[in-house]
C-alpha cells in the first residue's frame, strides 16, 4: 500500500476491497454516487467508535469525555458523537442551537469563546448550560443579563495559565492572550462570582491544540492540576469541575507519530485519583475536537485534468483550498506538507510517478500534494486526501472563488 497512508491508525478501521478504499463496506466511488457529487467529506462512524472506546479503555473511567464543535460541526456527525460521548462543548450561538438539538442534557453542554455577545450569553443562561468566562467584563455583562431575566447562571472561569503547552502546534494559553483569564486576575474574579452568588462550578484550562508530543502533553497535565489546586482554595463554593480542554494531535505529515496514549493516560490516572481524594465531587472532563473526528474523515476530489508542465505532472482537481484550508497549507504561511493522500482506486498499486495535485483556484496556494509518488492517474479518477475529518470544510474560505460547496457525508 502507498506508504504515506499505510501507517495511519484509520487503516485499522478502514479496508481496501479490489484495490479500492472503502468506508463502512461502501467503495469510495460508491460514496461518490451517494453523494451526488464530488468533492465531499465522509466521516466514518466505525473509526469514531473505535477512537472514543481506545479513550475509553485508557482515559481513568472518571473522566468525561466531551466533544468540541468545532472541529466539525455537521450535524449528523455531532448527533452521532453526542450519542458516544458525555457532553459537548460549544463556541457560538450557531454551535449551542446544534448541540441543544442532541439529547445531551444542557448541565453537559458549556460554552467558550472569547467575545460572548449578549445574545449568546442569554441562550446560554436561558438553556442552562454552562458557561465558561473569559473576561471580568463577560462577567459584569452576564451579571446583568442574569438581573434581567431572574435567572442564576452556571459558571466556570477560563483560565488562561500561566504556562505554555510546548510544541503545540498552536498555543491556546500562555503569555497575553485574548482568551481566558489570566491566572493573576483570576482571585479577584472569584471573589466577584462569591458576591454575585452565582452557581460557580469550576475551571477550565486549556494550554495548546494538535500536540503529538506524549512528554509535553504529560507536563500539561503536570501544570492543570496543579493551577487548579491553587485556584481552587480560591473558589467562592467547592469546585465541581475541571476541564482540561482538548489538543491530543493526529499524525498529518510524514515524520509525524500518532501519540503515546497508553502513557499519557497512566500519567492522568495518577493525577485523577489525587484529584478525586481531595475533591470527591468534582467532574474532570477532556474536551477533545481533532483527536475524536480527524482520522473518521476523508476528503474526496476528481482529477479533472492531467498536464505536463516542463516535465512536471499535474493532476487539476475539482477540490482544494476552498473547502480544506488546511490541507493547501493554510495560505502559505507555513512550510507547506503534505497531508496523507492517495488514488483511491488503486490503493495496492505502487507509485508511477511523483505528481503535483492541485486545485481549480487562480491561486498558487491551491495545493494538496507536491511531488507526491501516486500510481498513475486520469480525468475522472478519485483522489483521496486522509486526515480530513476535523478543521476541513467548517474551517476552509468556501465563498473563495465561488465553486460548489463539498457535500458531507456520515457513513
Ligand atoms: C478548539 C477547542 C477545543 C478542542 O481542541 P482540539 O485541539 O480540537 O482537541 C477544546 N476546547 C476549547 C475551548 C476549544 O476552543
Amino acid at each position: 500500500m502507498n506508504p504515506h497512508v499505510a501507517h495511519l491508525p484509520c487503516m485499522e478501521v478502514f479496508s481496501i476491497q479490489d484495490g479500492e478504499l472503502t468506508l463502512q463496506g461502501v467503495p469510495v466511488t460508491q460514496l461518490a454516487e451517494s453523494a451526488g457529487q464530488t468533492p465531499f467529506f465522509a466521516y466514518d462512524r466505525a473509526m469514531i467508535d473505535h477512537r472514543v472506546a481506545a479513550l475509553r479503555a485508557t482515559l481513568p473511567p472518571e473522566i468525561h469525555l466531551h466533544y468540541a464543535i468545532k472541529a466539525n460541526p455537521m450535524p449528523e456527525l455531532v448527533q452521532h458523537l453526542a450519542r458516544m460521548v458525555d457532553g459537548l462543548d460549544v463556541a457560538s450561538a450557531g454551535e449551542l442551537a446544534l448541540a441543544l438539538e442532541t439529547e445531551t442534557a444542557p448541565a453537559d453542554i458549556s460554552i467558550a469563546g472569547p467575545g460572548k455577545q449578549d445574545h449568546e450569553l442569554a441562550r446560554a443562561l436561558e438553556s442552562g448550560v454552562t458557561i465558561n468566562l473569559e473576561s471580568p467584563g463577560e462577567l459584569e455583562r452576564l451579571a446583568e443579563l442574569a438581573n434581567r431575566h431572574g435567572r442564576t447562571p452556571s459558571v466556570a472561569i477560563r483560565i488562561n495559565p500561566d504556562f505554555t503547552l510546548k510544541t503545540s502546534g498552536m498555543q491556546m494559553g500562555g503569555g497575553p492572550k485574548q482568551f481566558g483569564i489570566d491566572t493573576e486576575q483570576a482571585p479577584a474574579v472569584l471573589h466577584r462570582i462569591g458576591e454575585l452568588s452565582f452557581d460557580f462550578r469550576g475551571f477550565q484550562i486549556f494550554a495548546g491544540s494538535q500536540n503529538l508530543n506524549t512528554d509535553a502533553l504529560i507536563t500539561a497535565q503536570n501544570g492543570i492540576f496543579e493551577l487548579f489546586n491553587r485556584l481552587a482554595d480560591e473558589a467562592p463554593a467547592p469546585v465541581t469541575l475541571l476541564n482540561m480542554g482538548g489538543g491530543l494531535g493526529i499524525p498529518y505529515f510524514a515524520n509525524d507519530r500518532p501519540l503515546d496514549l497508553d502513557r499519557y493516560g497512566e500519567h492522568l490516572h495518577r493525577h485523577v485519583a489525587a484529584c478525586r481524594q481531595r475533591f470527591p465531587n468534582v467532574q474532570i472532563v477532556l474536551e477533545l475536537g481533532r483527536y475524536l473526528v480527524g482520522e473518521a474523515g476523508v476528503y474526496v476530489v476528481r482529477v479533472i485534468d492531467r498536464k505536463v508542465s516542463r516535465g512536471q505532472v499535474f493532476l487539476v482537481t475539482d477540490g482544494g483550498m476552498h473547502h480544506h484550508l488546511a490541507a493547501s497549507g493554510n495560505l502559505g504561511q507555513t512550510i507547506r506538507r503534505d497531508y496523507p493522500i492517495a488514488l483511491a482506486t488503486a490503493m495496492d498499486h505502487p507509485a508511477a510517478e511523483d505528481v503535483s495535485v492541485v486545485g481549480p483556484l487562480c491561486t498558487p496556494l491551491d495545493v494538496l500534494g507536491s511531488r507526491v509518488p501516486l500510481p498513475y492517474a486520469k480525468p475522472g479518477d478519485l483522489i483521496v486526501v486522509f486526515q480530513s475529518g476535523a478543521y476541513g470544510l467548517s474551517a476552509s474560505p468556501t465563498y473563495f472563488l465561488n465553486h460548489p460547496k463539498a457535500a458531507e457525508l456520515l457513513v
